[in-house]
């Protein structure tokens, strides 16, 4: 198993991994730095989802995992234009997004702790992830949540029986409230909680395995809270540090052009995000004004001289339409990403570069957006 220990972002001071802790002495970002070895030989007899990748996970002895056996979605070929790329399906999961990657890494940890409760924030499907692991665990859970969310992801967090505290105010109100109350209390938190990048990581290892330890040239991801793509880039990370891939895939993150802050600090060269004045757009799941780990973010994006990649509105809903057209059924934020993905392969792909993008969340949780699409843009 893996020998593992937590690392102060700007300090470099180091915390044993068992401490319960998910921030620095200093409120600093805590990374996680794990030392591991791990043969894909050993794979045979293990379960067909994300535990099968535990090796890499940072526990010297495994707890019990609190799992509803998910993860190793499907990953499927799929033609736009005319470019073949790859699709990972990651609204397939028990909670209808890929946060159920972190939740369950988070709520295994918080489980082994001995905690009786868990404090989160989001402006949906993080929430929704947490809520139903916590459920599981059998473990107390606040979710603080923006006044603006959807009925659909409110009701899913609510109906697991976690307390619902509803924030007046913009998503760094919400996220502001949650960091204080979680003072005393663990923080199960998608942006500062780094059990959860290394849940996602196993997006990399599930993507070489299921390419036959290959990796994609590129990856098309999105850039909220950069959630998926720090842990895709762990993942990937490992895989070269072991020798197992030559090199990280190119990663071209997405951002809706509403709210564009690390698109702009990438376009002027900075190393942090810029606040901007940041609108309405159909992609809430990423529209994230300032994002915590954006530094992080923007460097893991240049090592893989890779690019930022800012989306409209119209070819948000049109690529909306054209999935759904095409039988997948998923939520608005799940389109600017496969719209970014197009402006991509039109502008800059080569012609056999293999570019690998994915599918966020469910069309399910959008109804009342879907409802309103219907009425006014398709009659
Ligand atoms: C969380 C989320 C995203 C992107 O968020 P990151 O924090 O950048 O990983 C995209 N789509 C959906 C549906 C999400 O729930």
């Amino acid at each position: 198993m893996a020998k593992a220990y937590f690392i102060g972002q700007e300090s470099g001071q180091t915390y044993p991994i068992h401490e319960n802790r998910w921030k620095g002495n200093q409120d600093e970002l805590l990374d996680i730095k794990i030392t591991t070895s791990f043969d894909p030989e050993t794979l045979k007899n293990q379960p067909i989802n994300m535990w099968r990748y535990q090796a890499v996970f940072p526990w010297e002895n495994m707890p019990p995992a609190v799992s509803f056996g998910e993860g190793f979605t499907p990953l499927i070929e799929e033609t736009f234009g005319k470019h073949k790329v790859w699709l990972k399906l990651e609204y397939l999961f028990p909670s209808g997004s890929y946060k159920d990657r972190g939740a369950a890494l988070i709520l295994t940890q918080a489980k082994a702790l001995g905690l009786s409760r868990v404090i989160q924030d989001s402006s949906g499907n993080a929430g929704c992830a947490i809520a139903q692991y916590a459920a599981k665990a059998d473990i107390n859970c606040q979710i603080f949540v923006p006044d603006s969310t959807s009925p659909a992801k409110l009701a899913q967090i609510e109906m697991t029986g976690a307390t619902l505290v509803k924030v007046p105010g913009s998503r760094e109100d919400t996220a502001q409230a949650a960091w204080q109350a979680a003072q005393s209390d663990y923080y199960a938190s998608h942006v500062w909680n780094p059990f959860f990048h290394q849940g996602t990581k196993t997006f990399a290892y599930e993507i070489c395995e299921q390419l036959n330890w290959q990796a994609p040239d590129t990856l098309v991801l999105p850039a909220g809270n950069g959630t998926l793509l720090i842990g895709a880039y762990l993942g990937f990370e490992e895989l070269v540090q072991m020798g197992i891939i030559p090199r990280i895939p190119k990663i071209i993150a997405i951002q809706a052009a509403n709210c564009a802050p690390l698109y702009e600090a990438f376009r002027l060269g900075k190393e942090e995000g810029i606040h901007l004045q940041s609108q309405k757009t159909l992609a809430e799941g990423i529209a994230i004004a300032l994002p915590r780990r954006g530094r992080q973010m923007l460097q893991y994006v240049r090592n893989t001289n890779g690019q930022f990649i800012a989306v409209e509105e119209p070819p948000i809903q049109e690529a909306l339409i054209e999935l759904a057209r095409k039988g997948y059924y998923v939520e608005p934020t799940s389109a600017a990403i496969i719209a970014g993905m197009k402006i991509y392969l039109q502008t800059e792909a080569q012609k056999d570069e293999k570019v690998l993008s994915l599918l966020t969340g469910h069309g399910l949780k959008s109804t009342e957006k879907m409802l309103q699409i219907l009425k006014t843009d398709l009659n």
